[in-house]
C-alpha cells in the first residue's frame, strides 16, 4: 500500500509515524512545502487528553512529548486594573517547531520517507493508493474539490496575531485593556525558557481605531508592547517568522466539510475542520484524528469502508470541540455584553464561555440563574411552578 500524506504539521506526521508502525511493509511518504524547521506560529496549549491519547497510540511518543511539555499553573485574568487570578487551572505547552522536531524524528526512525521544500501541486497529485490532506486550514487539495467536500467556511470579526514574547508566562494570562479605541486584550502562556506565545486581538473598531491596519511591524510591536508593558515586565514582543515590513493581522474561520473523503483523497485535522484558538484544541484534535485514521484503516481493509469508519468516530468529538469553540470565539466577538460586569462575574462568565445558554441570554440574567441552580431548595420550590407552565 502505498500512502502519501501532503503537509508535515502534526496531523501528517503523526499519520505517518503510526502508520509505519503498525504496517511496516507500507510506503509512506510526507510531503510538506517548507524546509525542514520551518514552522509558523508560536507555542500550542495541549491539555492532559491530548497527552492521553498521544499516548495511548503510541507510548513511546506520548512519554516524548511528556517530557518536552511545559507546564503552566492557574489562570490571570486582568481587565483595567483589576486582577483575579484563578489557582485552580493548568495545562501544558510546547513550541509548535519543537513539537514538529519530534513527531518527525519519530516518524523518520520508524521509516517514514518526509520530503521537506516539496509542495504538492492538488491538480497533479502523486500516484497512491490514498492521498491524506493534511495540508492545514488553507488546505489546496480541499478547495480544489470543495464542492465535493461540500467545504463550509464561517469568519469571525475580530482580528488577531499571533505574537511571541520573549518571557515565560508562567500563568494563563488574559489581559483586557481599554485603550481611547476601544478594547483589545491579549492571550498568552509560557511554552519555553524565556518564550510564550502572546496572540493579540482585538474587535475591527479598535483594529481601525489604533491603525493596527496600516503601521509597520516595528509600529506595531511598539504599541503593543507600550499597551501591554504591565503583563510583559520588560519583555519584548516577536512578529511571526513571516512577517516582513507589515504583519498581516488575520480574522479567524471555523471551517466544516460536509464530507471529509473523496475518493481516495481524505482530509486530516485542520484541512478537514478548525476550533477557535481560545479553547486551545486544535493540535489535539488533528493528532487524535491520525490515531482515528490509522485505526480506521486497520480495522477495514477497502478503503471504502474505512474512510466512512474514520469519520463516523471522530465526527462527534470534533462537533462537540466546534461547538465549544464557536460559543468560545462568540464570547470574544460580544466582549462588550461582559466588559462592564463586576470582575468575579466577569472573570466568572470567561470560565463559562463554552455555555451554550450564555450567549442566547443577558450575561445577568444567566449569573441570575446559574445562582437559583446553586440553591437547590430554591430550585425545588420553583421547577414544579415552571414545569406547570
Ligand atoms: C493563533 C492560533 C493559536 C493556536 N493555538 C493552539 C493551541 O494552543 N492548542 C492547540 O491545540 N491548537 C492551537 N492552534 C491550532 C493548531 O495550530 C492547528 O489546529 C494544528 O496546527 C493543525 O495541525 P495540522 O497538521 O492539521 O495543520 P498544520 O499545522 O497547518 O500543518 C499543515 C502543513 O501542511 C503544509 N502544506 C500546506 N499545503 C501544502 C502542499 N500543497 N504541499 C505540501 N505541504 C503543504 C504546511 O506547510 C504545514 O506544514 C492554534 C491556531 C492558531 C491560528
Amino acid at each position: 500500500m502505498k500512502i502519501v500524506c501532503v503537509g508535515g504539521g502534526p496531523a501528517g506526521l503523526f499519520l505517518s509515524l503510526l502508520l509505519k508502525q503498525r504496517h511496516p511493509a507500507y510506503d509512506v511518504e510526507v510531503r510538506e512545502r517548507s524546509a525542514e524547521g520551518d514552522v509558523q506560529g508560536w507555542g500550542v496549549v495541549l491539555w492532559q487528553d491530548g497527552l492521553d491519547a498521544v499516548t495511548a497510540a503510541d507510548p513511546a511518543t506520548g512519554r516524548a512529548l511528556a517530557d518536552a511539555l511545559h507546564r503552566w499553573h492557574g489562570a490571570r485574568i486582568s481587565r483595567r486594573d483589576d486582577v483575579w487570578v484563578d489557582a485552580g487551572a493548568s495545562g501544558f505547552a510546547i513550541a509548535r517547531r519543537e513539537l514538529q522536531y519530534l513527531l518527525a524524528g519519530r516518524a523518520h526512525e520508524a521509516g517514514v520517507q518526509i520530503s521537506y521544500g516539496s509542495e504538492v501541486d492538488p491538480c497533479d497529485l502523486p500516484a497512491a493508493d490514498l492521498i491524506v490532506a493534511a495540508d492545514g486550514v488553507g488546505s489546496r487539495l480541499r478547495r480544489t474539490r470543495s464542492a465535493g467536500f461540500g467545504t463550509q467556511t464561517v469568519p469571525s470579526r475580530n482580528r488577531y496575531i499571533w505574537l511571541g514574547a520573549t518571557t515565560y508566562l508562567d500563568s494563563f494570562t488574559f489581559a483586557f485593556l481599554h485603550t481611547d479605541a476601544g478594547w483589545l486584550w491579549c492571550h498568552g502562556y509560557g511554552y519555553g525558557e524565556d518564550r510564550s506565545t502572546f496572540i493579540v486581538e482585538c474587535p475591527v473598531d479598535t483594529w481601525e481605531g489604533l491603525g493596527l491596519g496600516s503601521s509597520t511591524t516595528a509600529d506595531t510591536l511598539a504599541l503593543l508592547e507600550r499597551l501591554f508593558s504591565d503583563h510583559l515586565r520588560g519583555a519584548r514582543l516577536l512578529p511571526p517568522p513571516d512577517a516582513g515590513d507589515r504583519m498581516q493581522w488575520l480574522t479567524f474561520a471555523t471551517l466544516t466539510n460536509r464530507t471529509w473523503h473523496q475518493d481516495n483523497v481524505v482530509l486530516l485535522g485542520d484541512a478537514a475542520h478548525t476550533t477557535h484558538f481560545s479553547i486551545g484544541s486544535g493540535t489535539k484534535l488533528a493528532l487524535e484524528d491520525a490515531a482515528g485514521l490509522v485505526d480506521a484503516l486497520q480495522t477495514h481493509a477497502e478503503l471504502s469502508v474505512a474512510l466512512p469508519a474514520f469519520e463516523a468516530s471522530r465526527r462527534p468529538q470534533v462537533e462537540q470541540a466546534q461547538r465549544h469553540a464557536v460559543r468560545s470565539l462568540q464570547w470574544f466577538e460580544n466582549f462588550s455584553r461582559y466588559s462592564d460586569l463586576t470582575m468575579p462575574d466577569f472573570t466568572d462568565l470567561l470560565e463559562r464561555r463554552r455555555s451554550s445558554l450564555l450567549g442566547r441570554i443577558p450575561p445577568r440574567a444567566y449569573l441570575r440563574l446559574r445562582r437559583l441552580a446553586d440553591r437547590p431548595t430554591t430550585m425545588k420550590r420553583l421547577l414544579p411552578r415552571l414545569r406547570a407552565r
